[in-house]
């Protein structure tokens, strides 16, 4: 099955991507830990995306479209995947299907933009692997350090309260009409953030089996 997760920053898509990625055991692919890799390893994609990214803006189209048919086109993804943070704009969508792969379902995750800014000042990432934290909801067994793979737990640039603004600006202005787009394709089904992690998760589930 390939499903695309869809929803603002911080509504808490790379986690139930992780969860629901265990459960059917397809590959999660995440444009922006892409990035993120590209940048700490120093590539020429990584450097283009650089300022974008830490301004809160969207990377220009033409370059994440490369990094997406790259990574679909490898073997793990052939039982289906799940995309997280793509697309993100309607020329990625439109993208998506020239490239002739059909998606089955579309999960839009609802959260207000007053919940996402509490939520995103308080997420920390793990350093080494991208695994999700939040000093509230999703502590840690020892602060700091990931429960994964031990490595330091730090917060993103990206993720400070000006730049979140941007980036629920951005989302408004060129990913909310995604939902539009599917919907006209009977793909969407949107499901309300909960307050617990497993209480979306069980939501989100039951919208793929439907
Ligand atoms: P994320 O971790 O998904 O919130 O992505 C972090 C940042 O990476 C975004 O704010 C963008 O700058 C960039 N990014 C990730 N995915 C995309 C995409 N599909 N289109 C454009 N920029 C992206």
């Amino acid at each position: 099955m390939n499903i695309i997760l869809l929803g603002a920053p911080g509504a808490g898509k790379g986690t139930q991507a992780e969860v629901i990625c265990d459960r059917l055991n397809i590959p999660t692919i995440s444009t922006g830990n892409i990035i993120r890799e590209a940048l700490k390893t120093g590539t020429e994609m990584g450097l283009k995306a650089k300022s974008f990214m830490e301004a809160g803006q969207l990377v220009p189209d033409e370059v994440v479209i490369g990094i997406i048919k790259e990574r679909l086109a490898k073997d793990d993804c052939q039982n289906g995947f799940i995309l997280d943070g793509f697309p993100r704009t309607i020329p990625q969508a439109e993208a998506l299907d020239k490239m002739g792969i059909e998606i089955n379902k579309v999960i839009d995750i609802e959260v207000s933009d007053e919940a996402i800014m509490k939520r995103m000042s308080g997420r920390r990432v793990c350093e080494k692997c991208g695994a999700s934290y939040h000093v509230e909801y999703k502590r840690p067994a020892k602060d700091g350090v990931c429960d994964s793979c031990a490595g330091a737990l730090v917060q993103r640039k990206d993720d400070h309260p000006d730049t979140v603004k941007a980036r629920l600006e951005v989302y408004h202005n060129e990913t909310e009409p995604l939902k539009d787009y599917y919907d006209r394709q009977g793909k969407l089904s949107v499901v309300e953030g909960q307050d617990t992690v497993e209480s979306t998760t069980a939501l989100i589930l039951k919208a793929i089996e439907a």
